[in-house]
């Protein structure tokens, strides 16, 4: 029975196998074979303790009954004389940053006849794509996943950097916004560190035929009744996080976080077993999750500040001119400073700009 499962580069007849990584490919892999029915030793530069996979990884392959083994580095593939594989020679190694060294004189052979590589890989550019090649097998971005170097060419994936699938999928959003910006002929510049989605005002406004009217020029003095002005608005897009220190948390009461429910299977049972170990919300659990957001730094119309400012400087909005993010106004002329409603926002959305 010869078998090709991943990037098998052996098989035989034997059941049992050996892969090499640091991490979950290897634990999916090995997961797949115990559920085929091979037993599977999967191992590790790094000491088991060590390893980057998660700790529930870890665990639920021990309980299906892997053979997980740590500080070790494959040497040679052993083959019998028809060049089939037989077995996986190794070395205890020590790890020195993320170069393994061998302990001279601790080889042993793993006997195997699947033998599966889950280790990094990188990209095959040679057909047409050589000229993007950094010398290592990847393409080097700057930039907004722009190719270093190359106008018109952006990269993402794990062309880039091998990481998780929805790493990928993050590098080929933002490539995407990226191109847009590129070909608007605008500079192309560095996004933050964490990526907040911002609702656009000027948009908001748009969509409900509010947009503020041309400004004709001239001198007014004030511009509270103006409509070519937006009042009350401060573009967030440079505090676009809102520490929990800013919001007023008397507000929330505490809900528990709704938790995915995990299958433990064992050994004995894991054969066939191609269920989720780990199993998905019901619509009505994800709702719930949803319902304990705190809409952290955006006004979610709770009405404390009109409640609260002692001065009744704070309004609402009129109905028809209301918009996301355009709940409440306040009346400088009778604002006194105080800092009240920005300590009874909940969700941190007030900013005072009178000093702290
Ligand atoms: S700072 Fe004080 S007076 Fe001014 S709007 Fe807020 S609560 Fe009202
Ligand atoms: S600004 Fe804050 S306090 Fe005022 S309505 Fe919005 S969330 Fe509530």
């Amino acid at each position: 029975m010869a078998r090709r499962l991943g990037h098998i580069s052996a098989t035989a007849n034997k059941d049992a196998a050996s892969f090499d990584t640091l991490g979950y490919t290897a634990h999916d892999v090995s997961g797949a074979l115990r559920r085929e029915g091979v037993s599977a030793t999967l191992t590790s530069l790094f000491p088991i303790e060590k390893m980057t996979a998660a700790e529930r990884e870890r665990e639920d392959a021990l309980r299906e009954g892997v053979d997980i083994r740590g500080g070790v580095m494959p040497v040679e593939v052993i083959r019998d004389a028809s060049g089939k594989a037989t077995g996986l020679k190794m070395v205890e190694c020590d790890m020195k940053g993320m170069q393994p060294i061998a302990r001279e004189g601790t080889e042993f052979v793993i006997e195997c006849d699947i033998i599966v590589s889950a280790i990094g890989q990188m990209g095959d550019l040679a057909e047409g794509l050589a000229g993007l090649d950094n010398g290592k097998g990847f393409i080097a971005v700057e930039t907004g996943y722009k190719v270093k170097g190359k106008d018109k060419h952006f990269a993402g994936g794990d062309v880039i950097r091998p990481h998780l699938l929805t790493t990928a999928i993050g590098h080929g959003r933002v490539a995407a916004e990226t191109i847009g910006v590129y070909l608007k002929g605008r500079e192309i510049e560095k996004r933050p560190k964490v990526d907040v989605h911002q609702f656009n005002l000027l948009e908001e406004l748009h969509q409900r035929n509010l947009d503020p009217v041309k400004y004709e020029g001239g001198q007014i003095r004030g511009t509270a009744d103006a409509k070519y002005a937006v009042h009350n608005f401060e573009d967030r897009s440079a505090a676009q996080i809102i520490s929990h220190e800013l919001l007023y948390k008397g507000h929330f009461p505490f809900v528990a976080r709704n938790r995915r429910h995990e299958r433990h299977v064992d050994s004995q049972n894991v054969i066939g077993d191609f269920e989720e170990r780990i199993v998905a919300f019901s619509e009505e659990q994800a709702r719930k999750e949803g319902e304990r957001c705190m809409s952290c730094g955006m006004c979610f119309e709770c009405d404390n500040c009109v409640i609260y400012c002692p001065q009744t400087a704070v309004a609402r909005v009129p109905k028809k001119e209301r918009a996301l993010g355009r709940y409440v106004e306040t009346d400088y002329t009778k604002c006194v400073g105080c800092h009240i409603c920005a300590d009874v926002c909940p969700t941190g959305y007030i900013q005072m700009g009178l000093g702290e």
